[in-house]
């Protein structure tokens, strides 16, 4: 397959519940089309990391899983789509994930696509609690998954509805195993 467009410039946001694998599957697409992979959560993780009184203040939300204020994300997010990479198109997950976050994208830039990985409660709910047990995390309880999970249909699904209603979102069935999700986004680049 080859992918086509390499004149238009792809911003593609993914988007999708805890578990879907939406940072894996944004990595894969962004080898497929050779684009940079920005991830939010990881981009907030070296800020921290970088310390700073910025640093140090995303630190103290990501430590304990809290967003960090959505004026924060935004400037961190753009000071990362200004950088040259970036400047051929890029791949986006974990953002927005809330109105505010829509809005102050909205004023930057807008999306060319939004690819919205979609599973059942039932299996977010069984891939993070395989996880969790993988990586020994504490936090992973069934009560804060389900806390998460809720979260993301009460603040994110509403503003994919406005993406939808833009004609960009592109939906995909993310109950299928990494390498079959893979080819069925890959097929939405290409000709
Ligand atoms: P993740 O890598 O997606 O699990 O994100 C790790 C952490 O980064 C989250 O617990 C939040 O503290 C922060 N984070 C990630 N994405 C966002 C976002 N869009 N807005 C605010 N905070 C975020």
């Amino acid at each position: 397959m080859v992918a086509v467009e390499h004149h238009l410039m792809h911003r593609i946001f993914i988007l999708g519940p805890q578990g879907s694998g939406k940072g894996t599957q944004a990595r894969k697409l962004s080898e497929f089309l050779g684009i940079p992979h920005l991830s939010m959560g990881q981009l907030l993780r070296e800020e921290a990391e970088r310390g700073g009184e910025l640093g140090d203040k995303i630190r103290g939300y990501v430590d304990h899983g809290v967003l960090v204020p959505d004026e924060v994300a935004k400037l961190v997010l753009v000071k990362r789509l200004e950088a040259p990479d970036a400047r051929a198109g890029y791949i986006l997950d974990g953002f927005p994930r809330n109105r505010a976050q829509y809005d102050g994208f909205q004023e930057f830039d807008q999306p060319t696509a939004v690819v919205v990985i979609s599973i059942s409660r039932e299996t977010s709910m069984k891939r993070l609690l395989k996880r969790a047990e993988i990586e020994g995390r504490v936090d992973d309880t069934p009560e804060v998954i389900a806390k998460r999970l809720d979260t993301y249909e009460r603040e994110t699904l509403p503003i994919i509805d406005e993406y939808r209603e833009r004609g960009i979102v592109r939906d995909v069935d993310g109950e299928a195993d990494i390498e079959e999700v893979a080819k069925r986004i890959q097929k939405l680049f290409v000709l």
